[in-house]
């Protein structure tokens, strides 16, 4: 019995230049690696009459819904600095929206096929990247920080060709609030075309924002969410790896798990990717790409603007608030962080900076560090004296640092058993990222010098 999806799907009501209508490619063998049940209910979806079969059918694009009207999105990006006006759903398949208890959302099949957006690539996914989005998102989500969700993984039974050689095929079910990017502004705003830019504007206020008052209460909304995740991602160690516009989603979740990593051992110039010459997504560069990030949304949203000086003066207002936002943010993560309240921003925001400082001398590892903060008092000393002096509530930063996090080694010994058939360590790994307040000692051990990994690919 297959599970019914209650498709209801709005973005189709936009003109056909935002999309094509692309259904996903038939694979030779799906079977299902995982399934999300806790997200199912809180979609409201009823599986009680869901087999494991039906599921790796309709998860691998095999058996496409009546309901559903499959469609890959066109949009833009700034990759590294530079301009791609013509990128695209190259891999993905959208199987379209349900309006579900927590909000409507895009459900879409990653690594469904060629599409019209594919270029030279094959439209296809290997167990690999797939099985790092669906950990990182869970952990993501369970520590509290907006993200895309992952529904269900597959393999297909086809083989993908990468540089390593053939490896396991494979499907991720995403769902996330929505796919709209600033990418899909700036592939507009780059042709020029005013009317599609005013209907996305209208779709996305609509749908995210509706409280938002036109393009500049939009671009004010966009930036407070930006702020925050952003401050999130720091206070977790986490590194995005590919901020790139077309990966920075409107809604303001994490989206696209391509090189990402946390941090083990504590330095601000930390880049993983191996793709990343230049370390311009590093981990303390990561606000100020936001703020240039979202310099380019005001610049794709200054066409519909009636008077455009004016607009380019108002935006520039807006953009420049960024870096007090993201400060503030910064400043209550931290806070939370070491058990203090937000109240004392300079005394706080100086003992945090202290830490992290001497973190990074000490080359401490980033979350063992904050989840034993007590334990600075013979690794730090002097520090702990003055964290202790400032009256910290203990419940406070034990509930706020997590224990467990999908560190790089882990992720990697997971995909290496996945692709020899392997799915045991994936679930422990799973479980333990689930929970990431639990103690799980085998998953809290910072890398062994041999163990450690000091690049992430991007690995489509
Ligand atoms: P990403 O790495 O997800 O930011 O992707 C960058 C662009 O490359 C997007 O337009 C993707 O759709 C496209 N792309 C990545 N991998 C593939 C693939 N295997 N086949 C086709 N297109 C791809
Ligand atoms: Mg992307």
């Amino acid at each position: 019995m297959p599970l019914h999806l209650p498709f209801d799907t709005t973005y189709l009501t936009l003109p056909d230049r935002f999309y094509t209508q692309q259904a996903p490619t038939p694979v030779s063998d799906p079977a299902l690696i995982v399934f999300n049940h806790a997200l199912a209910d809180q979609l409201g979806l009823d599986t009680a009459q869901m087999t494991d079969t039906g599921a790796a059918a309709l998860f691998s694009g095999n058996d496409v819904p009546d309901t559903a009207r499959p469609f890959a999105q066109v949009y833009a990006g700034h990759q590294f600095g530079g301009f791609s006006p013509q990128l695209g759903d190259g891999r993905a398949v959208h199987l379209g929206e349900i309006d579900s208890p927590v909000g409507r959302v895009d459900l879409q099949l990653k690594g469904a096929g060629r599409t019209p957006y594919s270029r030279s690539g094959d439209g296809r996914a290997w167990v690999g990247p797939v099985i790092r989005e669906y950990i990182m998102s869970c952990a993501m989500h369970a520590l509290g920080i907006p993200t895309t969700r992952a529904l269900a993984a597959v393999t297909t039974g086809d083989p993908v060709l990468r540089e390593q050689g053939p490896l396991p095929g494979a499907v991720l079910t995403r769902v996330a609030a929505s796919h709209i990017r600033v990418g899909t502004f700036q592939f507009f705003a780059a042709r020029g075309d005013k009317d599609a830019l005013q209907a996305l504007t209208d779709y996305t206020i609509a749908r995210h924002y509706p409280e938002a008052d036109g393009p500049a209460g939009l671009l004010d909304a966009v930036l407070a969410r930006q702020a925050s995740l952003i401050a999130k991602w720091m206070a977790h160690g986490f590194i995005h790896g590919v901020m790139n516009t077309d990966n920075v989603q409107i809604a303001g979740e994490t989206i696209d798990y391509g090189p990402c990593a946390f941090m083990d051992v504590y330095h601000p110039d930390t880049v993983f990717s191996s793709i990343d010459y230049q370390g311009r997504y590093a981990y303390s560069n990561q606000p100020s790409v936001t703020h240039w990030n979202l310099a380019q949304f005001a610049t794709a949203l200054v066409p519909i603007m009636p008077d455009q000086d004016e607009a380019i003066e108002r935006f520039t207002e807006i953009i420049n608030r960024f870096p007090a936002a993201y400060q503030t943010q910064w400043q209550a993560e931290f806070a939370a962080k070491l058990g203090l309240g937000a109240g004392d921003g300079d005394g706080t925001y100086a003992l945090a900076q202290d830490l992290l400082t001497q973190m990074a001398h000490s080359q401490m590892d980033f979350t063992k560090t904050f989840a034993d903060l007590d334990q600075t008092a013979t690794s730090l000393p002097d520090w702990h004296g003055k964290w202790r002096a400032a009256n910290p509530d203990d419940a406070l930063w034990r509930s706020t640092n997590p224990k467990v996090i999908p560190r790089t080694h882990m992720i990697e010994q997971a995909i290496g058993a996945a692709t020899d058939g392997d799915y045991a360590p994936f679930h422990a790994l799973l479980s333990a990222v689930s929970a990431p307040f639990e103690p799980a000692p085998e998953f809290m051990r910072p890398p062994t010098e041999a163990q450690k990994v000091r690049q992430t690919f991007c690995g489509t």
